[in-house]
């Protein structure tokens, strides 16, 4: 799934998905970010229409993190979401019932690459197995699964995922079980609509835990009714008690670099990472490709450093405190955190330098002049999902 392995010996990965229109493309980022940011190695944005499509194409190249687009009902947004250059799809076999129409999807998902993950539902199961079945049975659930994987084998496209979601654990565990029994796929966990805190975690625990700790499951989803950073954070916390994932000291998020981009993201933060690691601070860092939306993607970060016109404008929780020469940049995010270890993130932000946010708006503004609105060529794309989802 892009950069995030599922699977075999694969680290088990967290998921949760962003609860804004995917049509507004700055709010689904920062919150993409800030899920990022609290543990979630995958997200997961819905694509219900037109307009979903053409903001995933612009999302799609900035975000940190894999996504999957969430589909229901309409095969044409699950073709327009891969146009969007998606990592991942997510198709429910209750309400995409078209044999051609969900071949028609892995041909192309294979095409391209990208894995599909069959996502079973108790409450929308297929009406003709809920009938057979007398009812959403663990068995009916994994027939499901079962059905839609025969129609992607068809096309030979095996590159699936499969989760058996019930609201019910007992009924969840039960399928999730027989599923490990009938499939070699990984299996995507979660207890779906668990409900707001405490009660949604602790079923999402009782269910997701206990197959973990049989064996069962590569990747898992809290499905819970907060802030989606709970579930993020949820997951997270989850698979580092069982001793599944390592304990986090420093976090470094670092933007996937773009169209925008103002250096080199990759080398930048590799030299971050080394030196911030060796100083064993709880902290979380972004490297940012530019400051014209590095600042505002990353602002759940306690620190990071965005690019803009050979300077380094470094941030503490979204707010600019100070403007460094490019080639200081690392200098000045170590010489910060061991600050903020040391004082806090609000002493720090309460000395910011008060001259840095006109700086760094000074240089967004000459940076947009120079690249303008569109530097991902977003606006190509989006006239292709627009051949999709109006032819
Ligand atoms: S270069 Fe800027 S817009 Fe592009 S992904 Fe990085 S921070 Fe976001």
């Amino acid at each position: 799934m892009g950069r995030v392995a599922v699977g075999g010996d694969a680290p088990i990965s967290v998921q949760s998905m962003t609860t804004t229109k995917t049509s507004d493309i700055e709010g689904t980022l920062q919150q993409i970010y800030a899920l990022a940011a609290a543990g979630a190695d995958i997200v997961r944005c819905t694509c219900n229409d037109a307009a979903a499509a053409e903001g995933l194409a612009q999302i799609v190249p900035r975000s940190p993190v894999p996504l999957v687009a969430d589909i229901h009902f309409h095969v044409e947004m699950a073709l327009a979401a891969l146009e969007a250059g998606v990592h991942g799809l997510r198709l429910n076999p209750g309400n995409l019932r078209k044999p051609s129409e969900i071949k028609l999807v892995a041909s192309e998902a294979k095409d391209r690459g990208v894995p599909i993950r069959i996502g079973v539902n108790a409450g929308s199961l297929h009406p003709e197995i809920y009938e057979r079945f007398g009812g959403a049975t663990p068995e009916a659930l994994v027939e499901s699964a079962r059905l839609e994987l025969d129609y992607f084998r068809e096309v030979d496209f095996e590159d699936v995922k499969i989760s058996v979601k019930a609201s019910s654990v007992a009924t969840m565990i039960a399928a999730y079980r027989l599923a490990s029994e009938t499939f070699d796929h990984p299996l995507h966990l979660g207890v779906t609509e668990a409900g707001p805190l405490p009660g949604g975690l602790i079923k999402g625990t009782a269910g997701i835990a206990t197959l973990l700790a049989e064996g069962i499951g590569d990747t898992l989803r809290y499905s819970l009714t907060a802030d989606p950073v709970e579930e993020a954070k949820a997951g997270r916390q989850l698979l580092e008690s069982l001793g599944l994932r390592e304990r986090r000291g420093l976090d470094l998020i670092a933007c996937p670099s773009c169209g925008r981009t103002e250096i080199d993201v990759i080398a930048v933060a590799n030299e971050a990472q080394s030196a911030l690691s060796e100083m064993n601070i709880p902290i979380q860092v972004a490297v940012m490709g530019c400051v014209v939306n590095g600042p505002g993607e990353a602002r759940h970060a306690d620190l990071g450093i965005a690019a803009g016109r050979r300077r380094g404008h470094l941030f503490i929780r979204g707010q600019i405190v100070r403007v460094v020469p490019e080639d200081e940049m690392v200098a000045a995010l170590v010489d910060e955190a061991q600050r903020i270890a040391e004082e806090g993130v609000d002493a720090r932000l309460a000395k910011r330098d008060e001259t840095a946010a006109a700086l760094a708006d000074a240089d967004r503004a000459l940076l947009l002049d120079e690249k303008g609105a569109d530097a991902n060529a977003a606006s190509l794309t989006i006239e292709r999902i627009r051949r999709r989802t109006q032819g």
